[in-house]
């Protein structure tokens, strides 16, 4: 960490001994101009920061005279007391929201943020859960290091079956898909083990992690898209408010449901800043809102009907003709005092300007410069659901899929076919397929979405900056990536490197190599050598 002299506070003098005794339970420092909240909860530190913009106090005046000494905040001071019980939430609510309406617009609610655990929800409920693209942070069990076979307590394997699925062809599609992944693990494992032997100087933890990795990876697309997974999500208020909006108007009960449920715990740790998600004045209406422009826009959407043509494929559909000349001017922009209009026009050496910008860059985490935001593509991606569900956790672009179905067909690991288990693939997910049109004749093609297995492929779109490009590409196109998302990686980067090659030349950290035999392998080893870095620091 740099050594620099901390800078004292304005008000270090000002509090008595038992006023920083008391401070000093909730600030890290007293004395400098730089200090964190502990200890707090999440409602009086969102309030507390709500303050800052009407007020000429220091933030551990307004804390000490309006939060710690008065009453209605109903903040209990009794020592030893932690933030959860520190706050009397039934007492201090009308207080808090009087804060926050006084102080401030919709995004105080940005101030304050809460974790919120998910479990047993279905992989079409996870990614709407998933779909916010700035204040949510989540992270989801992996189909790659988790088996999704282990049953339930009344013996049933782990997937959706909420009543709205009352179909006589869904439950028996969903067990033969469970029953093949199930009996297949264990002989795909030891076929890959028997392939890939353990290395010299491997250990046997990074090699099981990795052949089990490679097996899990080749039966995910048996999965359906009804399996139930668990997410934890770390966001702000604000967020959530959008995403139980969003939850209530959509089509799916399940996720209508969970609207209700998420609230009602939100609403325990930071309810001044989730109150309007689902209520009358505001969220019933946005939610209406939402629903009524899905379903007017789906009546005029044209369809057509029975198996689609088109296989796999990245398409680039859309491009700025003018890209390096916009991303050129960009990057000389902040430097110059010319009209960005002037200076787009100018007749700059394009290598030159972007070997200035990029060279020296030395790794994928090196972040390519925001210059790069001033070209964008559109893709049109056609991949199966396990890739769409991997890259759809990307937010800084703009996607849109379309309803899961199996009329564009599905991807079979080539391996599978190699080990002589493909067959029983085939069987499971074509059998799911007759289950999927059977559904969606009868309850429509939303529901009909939980009887796909994640094989199969649908269309969706991302218009991404060349900046999100780099990342993206950058990101996932390396051999520890599956197989299948990093497919979509490379061929993105290729479709832009066709049209916009002086732009993407220093793009040097995506990897175009052929599939990695065994993609984890290296990256266990790296786990490996790290661990033994922090035993040998323990040990120290
Ligand atoms: C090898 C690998 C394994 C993975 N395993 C799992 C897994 O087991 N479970 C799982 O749930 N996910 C997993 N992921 C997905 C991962 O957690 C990310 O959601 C995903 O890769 C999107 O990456 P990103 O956030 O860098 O990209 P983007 O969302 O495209 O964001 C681009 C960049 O913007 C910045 N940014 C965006 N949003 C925020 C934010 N809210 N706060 C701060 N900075 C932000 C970051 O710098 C980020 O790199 C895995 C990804 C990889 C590559």
């Amino acid at each position: 960490m740099p050594d620099v002299p901390a800078q004292p506070a304005d008000d270090a003098h000002e509090f008595t001994a038992a006023e920083r005794a008391l401070l000093g339970r909730y600030l890290t420092n007293l004395d400098r101009r730089v200090f964190a909240l502990r200890n707090l909860p999440e409602v009086v530190k969102g309030a507390l920061f709500s303050r800052y913009s009407r007020t000429e106090k220091s933030l551990r005046r307004v804390l000490l005279e309006e939060f710690l000494s008065e009453p209605a905040a109903g903040i209990a001071l009794a020592a030893g007391a932690g933030p959860d019980d520190l706050v009397d939430v039934a007492r201090g609510e009308d207080f808090y929201q009087r804060v926050l309406v006084g102080y401030g617009d919709d995004s105080v609610a940005e101030l304050a943020g809460a974790h919120i655990a998910v479990e047993q929800v279905s992989n079409l409920a996870a990614k709407a859960l998933e779909d916010s693209r700035i204040g949510i942070s989540p992270l989801e069990k992996s189909t790659r290091y988790v088996r999704f076979d282990r049953r339930g307590p009344e013996g049933r394997f782990p997937y959706y079956r909420g009543q709205e699925l009352a179909h006589t062809a869904y439950e028996p599609a969903m067990e033969a898909l469970f029953v093949a992944y199930s009996e297949m693990v264990t002989p795909l494992t030891n076929r890959v083990r028997a392939e890939y032997p353990m290395e010299a100087g491997e250990s046997e933890r990074a090699w099981k992690s990795a052949t089990r990795a490679k097996a899990l990876d080749l039966l995910r697309g048996l999965l359906p898209a009804s399996t139930l997974t668990n997410l934890g999500l770390y966001g702000n208020g604000r967020a959530f408010e959008y995403l139980l909006t969003k939850l209530a108007a959509s089509d799916l009960p399940e996720c209508r449901q969970l609207a209700g449920e998420m609230h009602s715990e939100l609403a325990q740790v930071i309810p001044a800043f989730v109150r309007r998600a689902l209520d009358e004045r505001y969220g019933g209406p946005a939610a209406a809102y939402i629903a009524e422009a899905r379903r007017r826009t789906a009546e005029l959407a044209p369809r057509s009907r029975g198996t689609l043509p088109g296989s796999a494929a990245v398409r680039l559909v859309e491009f700025d003709a003018d890209a390096e000349r916009r991303v050129v001017a960009a990057a000389l922009f902040p430097h110059s005092n010319l009209p960005l209009d002037e200076l787009r026009g100018l007749d700059v050496d394009v290598d030159v300007v972007m070997s200035a910008l990029m060279d020296a860059r030395g790794n994928r985490r090196h972040r390519a410069p925001r210059a790069l935001e001033q070209a964008h593509y559109t893709f049109e991606i056609t991949a199966n659901f396990g890739a769409y569900r991997d890259l759809q956790r990307h937010r800084m672009l703009t996607q849109q899929r379309q309803a899961l179905g199996t009329a564009l067909g599905y991807d079979i690991p080539a391996e599978l076919a190699r080990y002589g288990m493909d067959g029983r693939f085939r069987q499971a997910v074509e059998h799911a397929a007759g289950a999927q049109t059977a559904v969606e004749n009868a309850l429509g093609p939303a529901l009909a979405q939980y009887a796909v297995p994640l094989a199969f492929r649908l269309r969706w779109f991302f218009r991404a900056s060349l900046r999100e490009v780099y990342h993206l590409c950058e990101l996932r196109s390396g051999p520890e990536g599956h197989p299948d998302y990093r497919h979509v990686a490379q061929e993105m980067f290729r479709r832009v490197r066709d049209v916009h090659p002086r732009l993407v030349a220093h793009a040097r950290f995506v990897d175009l190599g052929p599939a990695d035999q065994l993609g984890r392998r290296a990256s266990e080893r790296r786990i490996d050598r790290k661990l033994a870095e922090l035993r040998g620091q323990a040990d120290r």
